[in-house]
């Protein structure tokens, strides 16, 4: 089974990840997400989708488990994330398909509700993972022959980096009270693997 995704904007959403701003700059946000997604990274997406979606369990080995994975497009200061799916607008729409392979294997790999984000070994096992989506999302690069060697580069630099970072530095447990006042400071999006250890 291949699941239905489909590209959608909620402005809820953008403003819950960019509380810093106004009302009407979250509406002129909204649209500029939303005009861009339409107009710009839409026709790359459904060239590759379907492609994509059937090439990923293919290359881990693991079936779909949902039926349906919404893909947020966004606009934010911090990395695209897995769960809920959500890829930043970038002016490079190869990078952006790039990305969104990544995120889309972490959903294959591990679908979410399922982790105990409790756990003292939780960014730890999250960087591992990390690197095994990236290896992934390289092959589904290769089979389906998307010409994008630069941004597999600059994808594999996020990751890559994570891990770096991680490795030397002690892990520190996830936040879990999350009061509003640490959502504003970290505006949501920036709660990473990167936050999760010690500066
Ligand atoms: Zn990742």
């Amino acid at each position: 089974m291949i699941p239905k995704t489909e590209i959608v904007y909620s402005w809820p959403y953008i403003y819950a990840l960019n509380l810093n701003l106004s009302k009407e700059e979250i509406l002129a946000l909204y649209k500029k997400i939303r005009d861009f997604g339409e107009k710009r990274f839409k026709p790359l997406f459904n060239k590759y989708i379907d492609a994509i979606l059937d090439t990923i369990p293919k290359v881990t080995g693991y079936k779909w488990e949902k039926n349906y994975i919404p893909i947020y497009l966004m606009s934010m200061r911090g990395q695209s994330f897995s769960f809920p799916l959500t890829i930043k607008i970038r002016e490079d729409r190869l990078l952006m398909l790039v990305i969104l392979i990544h995120e889309l294997v972490h959903n294959n790999f591990y679908p979410r509700g399922k982790e105990k984000m409790a756990e003292p070994d939780f960014a730890s096992r999250r960087l591992l993972e990390d690197m095994a989506v990236d290896l992934v999302t390289r092959e589904v690069v290769k089979k389906l022959e998307i010409k994008a060697y630069k941004q597999i580069k600059i994808s594999s630099d996020f990751s890559s980096n994570h891990f770096l970072k991680g490795k030397n530095k002690k892990i520190k447990p996830l936040p879990i009270n999350l009061t509003k006042e640490t959502i504003k400071q970290s505006s949501l999006n920036k709660i990473s693997l990167s936050d999760l250890t010690e500066k």
